[in-house]
């Protein structure tokens, strides 16, 4: 327990030497965090166990692994899994309110750009291949944006790990929790996206909080996906109240005509990040204040969703 701690050099040091070999810019922070580990035993952030195996630094195995990932089949367009394995109810899910049954709800989009136009009604087992399936809410009415990608199911640890970043100000908690969106919907974004822009937060909210969760979250998603982030392309244009005061049947008005789009997002494919995806309408009225100026195609990538 001694020895990784002896390396470390004094707090002291000459910050020009000893230069930093490739190996040991990879030893030395988990040699830090080992020697810190001895001082300070880490702790998970949700459940407070000591961090372990398997640890997602501030959180520890067991609550990583408990997170209720999303997995296909899913509609490309809202992002609801299907078949459902309960009946969401149709206030929850906003744009894409409950569907006609399991296994009826499925089509083919037959058009490159993920509209729906001419959409096929199949059964799920021959969507092997082709374009993406569609929930026969979105054939009929979809959401703002073009398509959607939640990488969990809004509850449990995750939901306590999202209220602890956004309300505890947990700010560690934004790196796992991106790169759970990363790694569970990463390999199905499409190509082509530009730029990463975050959920805006109203001024007067950041400004308590001190960060945006949102912000947070698409840095790293940026990272993990080697793209910009251009939180400037979207802002608030006026003060809301926030969502979750609010009942679902409200959210709408409450959000409509809230953001403004710069210039730049023009003939531009734009995936906007959140943390949570509830009724939708937060981001689908981002994806209208980017159409309206311009941008070609848009995305929107969350860590949970409601079911
Ligand atoms: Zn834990
Ligand atoms: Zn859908």
């Amino acid at each position: 327990m001694a020895g990784p701690v002896s390396v470390l050099p004094p707090l002291e040091h000459p910050p020009s030497r000893p230069r930093l070999t490739p190996l040991s810019l990879a030893v030395f922070p988990r040699l830090a965090t080992a020697a810190l580990d001895l001082v300070f035993p880490a702790l998970c952030a949700v459940c407070e166990a000591r961090l372990g195996p398997r640890r997602r630094d501030p959180l520890c195995g067991p609550c990583w692994d408990a997170i209720d990932r999303i997995v296909p089949p899913y509609c490309d367009r809202c992002g609801v899994p299907m078949p459902m394995r309960e009946p969401p109810e149709s206030s929850e899910l906003g744009a894409c309110p409950s569907d006609r049954g399991s296994s009826a709800g499925f089509a083919r989009a037959t058009l490159p750009g993920g509209g729906s136009e001419g959409a096929i009604e199949a059964p799920f087992d021959e969507l092997e291949e082709g374009p993406p399936a569609v929930c026969s809410a979105c054939v009929a009415d979809g959401p703002a944006y073009d398509y959607s990608r939640s990488a969990a199911v809004y509850g449990g640890v995750l939901r306590e790990a999202l209220h602890r970043l956004k309300f505890g100000g947990r700010r560690a908690l934004a790196r796992p929790l991106a790169d759970l969106a990363v790694e569970q919907c990463g390999p199905s974004l499409p190509d082509g996206i530009a730029a990463i822009v975050p959920v805006p937060l109203a001024g007067d909210r950041e400004r308590e909080r001190g960060f945006n969760q949102a912000a947070l979250l698409a840095e790293r998603v940026a990272q993990g996906l080697a793209l910009p982030v251009r939180a400037r392309w979207l802002a608030r244009g006026r003060a809301t109240r926030p969502q979750s005061d609010l009942p679902a049947a409200e959210r709408s008005a409450n959000v409509r005509g809230a953001f403004r789009a710069a210039p730049a997002v023009a003939g531009r494919h734009v995936l906007l990040v959140d943390d949570v995806l509830t009724t939708g309408a937060t981001l689908a009225e981002c994806a209208r204040a980017l159409r309206a100026a311009g941008a070609d195609r848009i995305g929107a990538l969350t860590v949970a969703r409601v079911r």
